[in-house]
This record gives structure tokens, C-alpha cells and sequence, in this order.
């Protein structure tokens, strides 16, 4: 082979650079390959395999890990079947959750290739309850193919207090991946209400804050990577139970939480901050409006009552949005497990045809708005409109359309029936 060309230099035999060039060199018979070849070789034999896996049937099977990777706006458009609004922080999870992969695979397939380490993308989701943040983690779960668990951060206390230990977070993830280390350790796991666990600013340094920046440290451990010992069953640790070993660093943290009074802080900084950019936002955002969470940035965070490690533990920062009423209207019609389509797939089922006027819509959408629970409430509603009606119609098997008003939803009127239509 021309490896050599005729000076004696050890050369690449695919890209000809020589090994002075290169970090390193692996040598065949006759030939040389560098660690760039290597790197870019081992690529287009990725993309081989996962374009055979996206055609093969028995692809579905496999670990997402060795799945086509999905792009941002793919994650993104998956994301809008299910999500309604938040484009903002879809836009932000999707490329935080691909890059997060990309890391993960990086480690798999190259080491350390350049010396650059990619650096794990955990994610803070900010807003008011019932806009999505969970849903949107649940989601980007299911459209990965990964395993996925709910924390709460108020159960969580710092070791050797009551309360659950960190670890027993890891435990939830074990048992959503069937024990399946392997996967565990490339799931995601949603921390909600974090923001209870912040440090109370008043907090007298003669009582231990259990519940508060203990937590936080503990937390930290676990979000920036380490190999915990996890308790299979949960709850604490005891000294003869055996411990299960998980390396957390390639699971994907998204913490959430409401922020309440984050406003403030936000709106505080920006009303001092008198120049610029920022002078036409204050104007239009105060700190009773949701909508300032969008400008937050560390600092308040700190300010809360987060600790600075934690908040750099979580380098995608982004905030949902209060839900407005058309978009309440469309989440009860439009995702792919809408609350409207579920209630008609269990009416089709007995044959009736279930309609609902625009009106009546309007009105559940109302009454869920006063309950103050965000899209939350939209069942509760639903629940309540329709529950008589499930419970009776059963009495009349001549049914062959049920049409609710805005009367069924806003004083429980009967709907409209109309008679099945015989058939020819
Ligand atoms: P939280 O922000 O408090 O975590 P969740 O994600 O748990 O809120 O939302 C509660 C329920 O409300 C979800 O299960 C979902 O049915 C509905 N929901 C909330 N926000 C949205 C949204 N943006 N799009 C579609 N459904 C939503």
C-alpha cells in the first residue's frame, strides 16, 4: 500500500496524513488508519445501521441508543401531537434532548476524541401548574423509546432524616426500565416542584434546613454524574440491603416547578436594569404576570433560593407559558389523546355518536379557568359534564347521537339525543 511514500513516513492510508499528524494510528497488514478515519468511518456505519433498523420490523425492538437519532424538528413535531402551545420550550427541549444523545453516543462511539467534553444538557422547565411541563417530559420519553419516572423534591430529605433518600429517585427509574439497568441508565427522569426545595432565606442557621439545600447537595451529586448505590425497592437505605449500582450520567434530568415569587425577582432586576431592550418589556410585563418567568436568568434563580452548583447543573433554563383560553380549547380537541376524542372512542364503542358544540367547549374551558389548575382542570370538568350522562345512557339504546350544549356543561341540561337510524 502507499503508506509509505518512500520516505519512511507511517501515512494514513485513507487520508494520507501522516502520524505526526494524527493522535493515533492503528496498523493492519500493510495498511494504517488514523483516528480521524476511524471517527468518520464509524459514522457512515451508524447511519447504515440505523437506516436498516428504521426499515426493519424488528427494529422497534431495539435500545434507542442504536435508533436512527431524530433531529431537533423532529423531536419538536413529535412533540406538537401531543403538546399544544409552548413552542418556545419545545424548541429548547428538543435541541437540548438531541444534543443530550448526541453526548451519550459521543461517549459510546468516539471517547475522547478531541479532548472536548460535550457537557450533560439537564433542563429546568419554569411555569405556572398545568401548563405542560410534565407532559412534555412524559412525552419526549415516549417519543425516545426511554424509560421514564416522576419525582416529587418534597419527598426527597437529606440522608439520615425522614423522608425518601436521593437515590430512591434512581429506584422510580429502575422500576420503569423492569430493572433493565442498562436502559435505566439512559432514561430521563422528571424532578417536579423543585422549587420547594429552595433555601429559605430566613432560614436560622441553628436549624438544619432537612428539607432545602441539604436536599440540593444531594441532588447535585446524582444530576452532574456519579455511580450511586440505589435501594431496589426505595425508600431509605438500609445497612444489610443490597444496593443496585447506577451511573447517572447519561440519564437526562427535567426538573419543574411553579417558581411562585420568581416574578418578582425577575421583574425587580428588569425595572433597574433602565436602559434598553429590557425598558419595553418592564412596560409590559409586571411581576403578577407569568409570562416575565420568559427573562429569567441564573442570578434569580440564586436569588430564589437554588444553589449555584445546582442551577449550573442545569444549563437549559426555559419557562411555559399561562395557558390562554383558545389553547385550553384546543387541548380538550386537539392532541392525539385529547380529552374530546377519548370520551368519543368510549361512546363510539356503544355505537352513539358523541358531539360536542362549540359553546360547550367555550364553557368547559371557562369553568376549568376558575379552578386555576391550568389544563389540569379541563378533566375535572369534562368529568363532571359527562358522568350523569355515562350513567344513563345505557336507558335508551335507540341512541344514535349524543349532542352536548352549553347548557349540559354550564347546568347539567340534558344533551340532545337523536334516535339511531335504522338501518336499510
Ligand atoms: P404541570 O405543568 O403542572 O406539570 P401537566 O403536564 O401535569 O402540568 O399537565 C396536566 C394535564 O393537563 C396533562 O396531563 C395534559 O392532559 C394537560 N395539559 C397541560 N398542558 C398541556 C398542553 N400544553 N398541551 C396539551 N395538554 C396539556
Amino acid at each position: 500500500m502507499s503508506e509509505q511514500r518512500g520516505d519512511d513516513v507511517i501515512r494514513c492510508s485513507f487520508c494520507g496524513r501522516t502520524a505526526h499528524e494524527v493522535t493515533s494510528m492503528v496498523a493492519g497488514p500493510d495498511v494504517y488508519i488514523c483516528d480521524r478515519c476511524i471517527y468518520d468511518a464509524s459514522g457512515i456505519v451508524r447511519n447504515d445501521l440505523a437506516a436498516y433498523q428504521h426499515t426493519s420490523p424488528s427494529s422497534t425492538r431495539r435500545s434507542s441508543t442504536h435508533r436512527h437519532r431524530l433531529t431537533p424538528r423532529e423531536i419538536k413535531s413529535a412533540l406538537d401531537e401531543y403538546v399544544i402551545g409552548q413552542e418556545r420550550a419545545k424548541k429548547a427541549l428538543a435541541v437540548a434532548v438531541y444534543n443530550h444523545y448526541k453526548r451519550v453516543e459521543a461517549q459510546d462511539y468516539f471517547h475522547d476524541y478531541d479532548g472536548v467534553e460535550l457537557e450533560k444538557s439537564n433542563i429546568l422547565l419554569l411555569g405556572p401548574t398545568g401548563t405542560g411541563k410534565t407532559l412534555l417530559a412524559r412525552t419526549l420519553a415516549r417519543i425516545l423509546d426511554v424509560p421514564f419516572s416522576i419525582s416529587d423534591a418534597t419527598a426527597l430529605t437529606e440522608a439520615g432524616y425522614v423522608g425518601e433518600d436521593v437515590e430512591s429517585i434512581l429506584s422510580h427509574l429502575l422500576h420503569a426500565s423492569d430493572f433493565n439497568v442498562e436502559r435505566a441508565e439512559r432514561g430521563i427522569i422528571y424532578i417536579d416542584e423543585i422549587d420547594k426545595i429552595a433555601r429559605k432565606a430566613d432560614n436560622a442557621s441553628i436549624t438544619r434546613d432537612v428539607s432545602g439545600e441539604g436536599v440540593q447537595q444531594a441532588l447535585l451529586k446524582i444530576l452532574e454524574g456519579t455511580i450511586a448505590g440505589v435501594p431496589p425497592k426505595g425508600g431509605r437505605k438500609h445497612p444489610e440491603q443490597s444496593l443496585i449500582n447506577i451511573d447517572t450520567r447519561n440519564i437526562l434530568f427535567i426538573c419543574g416547578g411553579a417558581f411562585e415569587g420568581l416574578t418578582d425577582i425577575i421583574a425587580h432586576r428588569l425595572s433597574a436594569n433602565t436602559i434598553g431592550f429590557f425598558t419595553e418589556q418592564t412596560r409590559r410585563f409586571d411581576k403578577n404576570d407569568p409570562r416575565t418567568l420568559q427573562f429569567v436568568e441564573p442570578d434569580d434563580l440564586l436569588r430564589f433560593g437554588l444553589i449555584p452548583e445546582l442551577i449550573g447543573r442545569m444549563p437549559v433554563i426555559t419557562a411555559l407559558d399561562p395557558l390562554s383560553d383558545h389553547a385550553m380549547k384546543r387541548i380538550l380537541t386537539e392532541p392525539k389523546n385529547a380529552l374530546v376524542k377519548q370520551y368519543q372512542k368510549l361512546f363510539a364503542m356503544d355505537g352513539v355518536d358523541l358531539l360536542f358544540e362549540e359553546e360547550a367547549l367555550e364553557g368547559v374551558v371557562k369553568q376549568a379557568g376558575e379552578l386555576g389548575t391550568g389544563a389540569r382542570g379541563l378533566r375535572s370538568v369534562m368529568e363532571n359534564t359527562m358522568l350523569d350522562i355515562m350513567f344513563n345512557i345505557h336507558e335508551h339504546p335507540d341512541i344514535g347521537v349524543c349532542r352536548i350544549t352549553s347548557e349540559t356543561v354550564a347546568s347539567g341540561e340534558e344533551p340532545i339525543y337523536e334516535e339511531r337510524k335504522a338501518s336499510a
